[in-house]
């Protein structure tokens, strides 16, 4: 998670703070599988939950890590004590996104490991690595990594299939609690959450791994929850516009759209996310608004 003009809106850090302490608490180091290792960013904050999640993947001596973390030593100490505890390498590097809780620990790990240098990859790449395509593929013994572009929540997210297991590597667009995430572009990101969705049908996937969270028992089920709560939120806005009255069309400011929601109280933490459903009703030219006063007045075309 990284979207922080949202998250720095009043009111959200006791509400994080408040939903922070009733998560379970997660061990630095954890097997979750023959296949995943789970090795905690030292990272535990309002955005981050119980920190980054990062992993290691295969069976064999050689591992895909999956993210970096922030940038915190505990992280790459935890790693490197765990890679040479177990006498493994390294082999690949794959970044969900480039949030910077995600690659905030890649200069220290190619510090440690210069090998790696060449063998970072991004659906965007920076400098001196390689870029991510939909359905490449990514193996070491004992896994096989199909990337799934999966873009909104940051414009660069990827996803990971592990072939394998059915399981996926969901990055930050689906977390091991709650039931929504701050998005970059709403309509890329629902149609992700489809994406998601197919794939995990079609590849029976039933476990999540999350970028921040526990693992995700029922991914299937957790896609249609998060799916649901943006459509609520979408039909919700559009009966605000219908009103009372069909006949007559409203202009409402985005603050008077979520003071009908929530109440004037909640226009800070309610606001940005009202805002993003109707850019993206303005994007599918279901709403549009005129600027009266220096203020965005919306108005229904169709819904
Ligand atoms: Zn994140």
């Amino acid at each position: 998670m990284s979207t922080p003009k949202v998250w720095a809106q009043p009111g959200w850090h006791d509400y994080l703070a408040a939903r922070n302490s009733r998560l379970p608490c997660l061990p630095a180091v954890t097997k979750l599988s023959e296949e995943v290792v789970r090795i905690m960013g030292g990272n535990p904050g309002d955005m981050q939950m119980q920190g980054t999640n990062t992993y290691l993947v295969g069976s064999g001596e050689a591992r895909i890590l999956i993210d970096t973390g922030q940038g915190f030593p505990i992280w790459l100490t935890t790693l490197v004590d765990f890679l040479q505890q177990h006498q493994l390498r390294i082999s690949h590097v794959l970044l969900t996104h480039w949030h910077p809780d995600h690659t905030g620990g890649l200069p220290a790990l190619l510090a440690q490991y210069p090998h790696l240098t060449n063998s970072v990859s991004k659906a965007h790449p920076d400098r001196g690595q390689t870029s991510i395509h939909d359905g490449q593929l990514f193996t070491t013994e004992g896994a096989t990594l199909r990337a799934l572009f999966t873009p909104g929540h940051s414009m660069d997210h990827m996803c990971f299939v592990l072939e394998e297991t059915g399981a996926m590597f969901t990055g930050d667009n689906i977390l091991g609690h709650g039931n929504s995430v701050v998005v970059e572009n709403l309509g890329r990101y629902m149609k992700s959450l489809d994406v998601m969705r197919e794939n995990v049908h079609s590849a029976a996937i039933e476990v999540g791994y999350p970028g921040h969270g526990a693992v995700i028992e029922d991914l299937p089920s957790k896609v249609t929850v998060y799916t649901r709560h943006w459509e609520t939120r979408e039909k919700m806005v559009t009966s605000v516009f219908l009103g009372a009255n069909t006949t007559k069309k409203s202009f409402l400011t985005t603050r008077e759209i979520t003071a009908h929601l929530y109440g004037p109280a909640m226009d800070a933490m309610a606001g940005p996310f009202i805002a993003q459903v109707l850019s993206k009703l303005a994007e599918e030219g279901k709403v549009s608004f005129i600027v009266l006063a220096q203020e965005k007045k919306w108005f229904l075309l169709r819904n």
